[in-house]
């Protein structure tokens, strides 16, 4: 297996349960000290895997004898513990401005329960987007939980409140995940889903993502590899490559595929895009499904450049992925909710602000929204 970040370096993650209970220490180092050993759960550290892929398939590069793989190079190797170290010396991240109070929405309970005609968007937080087209509901990355970590007592907490309650969304009808990642596939959320009145929605994952829904007894599960596509009540969703990894523990290491996901229905093309870092793989997209009506981008989770450039996009990128898709509009996602990386919790929106003035990009084009906020998709103007 090739080696990730600091693959030769034990996981310490299991350290956790002291410091979550210990009152000795004073608040801001117990607060570093979680937010360290949870950051370690984000990349819990494989050692040497000879890990057979079932997936394998020679003719496919990104279906690798022992595991998945990105389309294009992805430089960087090692270094979790340098980051690790450093933005513990340097007291990383820093609070956001707004002492962690972000802006909610009042949710619009009644219109999104009975619409079924309106292209619409409602950000719930970080990744998790409901997606209303062709009279479906589709949620993107659900996670309404209090972390995103295996365990209940260590890694990063939830800041922001998900924008609705799982009790105060329509019935969902398909469910598209990204990656296993902690941060975007959360045990309980998907569990609640699968248990909501009316029967399961669909569930929809990259190659290698079954198993597990399976494990959790949930077997109404598509998976997909990229490029490949399946119709739901007219709306076509399909799997498509971006830049990232995936891992859940200790020894499965990129042995689920990770992917964006492109939701067709007429002439209307939705994309979301889950964690990715920049590549040639959206020029690809923009080939066969551009131009787009919307596009779900991710801007957080950026610093330090050095250590995460390769996986997660900063605001720059995440503008220049809105112009390769030729995206109508673009929201901003994977930020507020939970402190993964370096830069400050409110950090992105201002960045991407200050990046699409760059780049002379009209900033009604690619914006966030509060959460829990829903925005109407204008009409397309013909084409
Ligand atoms: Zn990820
Ligand atoms: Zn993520």
């Amino acid at each position: 297996m090739r080696a990730g970040p600091a693959a030769t370096t034990p996981s310490r993650a299991p350290i956790a349960p002291p410091v979550a209970s210990c009152g000795c220490l004073p608040a801001s180092i117990r607060a570093r000290i979680q937010r360290g050993v949870g950051a370690g759960f984000l990349s819990l550290l494989a050692t040497a895997c000879t890990s057979v892929n079932p997936y394998h398939d020679p003719a496919a590069p990104h279906r690798g004898p022992e595991g998945f793989r990105n389309n294009y190079p992805t430089p960087r190797e090692g270094g979790y513990w340098r980051w690790q170290w450093e933005r513990w010396r340097d007291g990383l991240p820093r609070p956001p401005a707004n002492g962690y109070r972000f802006p909610m929405a009042e949710p619009e309970v009644a219109f999104l329960r009975a619409n079924r005609s309106v292209t619409a968007v409602t950000w719930i937080g970080h990744a998790t987007v409901l997606l209303q087209v062709g009279g479906l509901n589709i949620l993107t990355d659900p996670h309404f939980g209090p972390r995103a970590s295996p365990f209940s007592f260590a890694g990063p907490l939830r800041l922001t409140p998900p924008g609705l309650t799982p009790e105060q969304l329509p019935r969902i009808d398909a469910v598209v995940l990204s990656h296993n990642h902690y941060d975007h596939l959360d045990a309980e959320s998907v569990a609640r889903l699968a248990a909501q009145p009316g029967g399961p929605p669909r569930f929809y994952v990259p190659l290698g993502m079954r198993k597990w829904f399976n494990a959790q007894g949930i077997t109404s599960v598509t998976e997909l590899d990229w490029w490949e596509s399946r119709e739901l009540a007219g709306v076509r969703i399909h799997c498509v490559p971006v830049q990232h990894w995936s891992q859940r523990n200790l020894t499965d290491r990129n042995q689920a595929l990770w992917g964006g996901w492109v939701i067709e229905h007429g002439a209307q093309r939705l994309f979301f895009s889950g964690d990715t870092g920049y590549s040639h793989d959206f020029m690809d997209i923009a080939r066969r499904f551009g131009p787009f009506d919307f596009a779900a981008i991710p801007i957080g989770a950026y610093e330090p450049r050095w250590f995460m450039a390769p996986f997660h996009v900063n605001p720059a990128e995440a503008v220049q992925i809105h112009l390769d898709l030729d995206a109508r509009y673009s929201l901003g996602i994977h930020w507020g909710a939970f402190e993964l990386t370096d830069e400050p919790l409110d950090e992105p929106p201002v960045v991407l602000q200050q990046e699409l003035a760059r780049r002379g990009v009209a900033p009604d084009r690619f914006f966030v929204l509060r959460h829990g906020e829903t925005w109407r998709i204008p009409a397309a103007p013909a084409r």
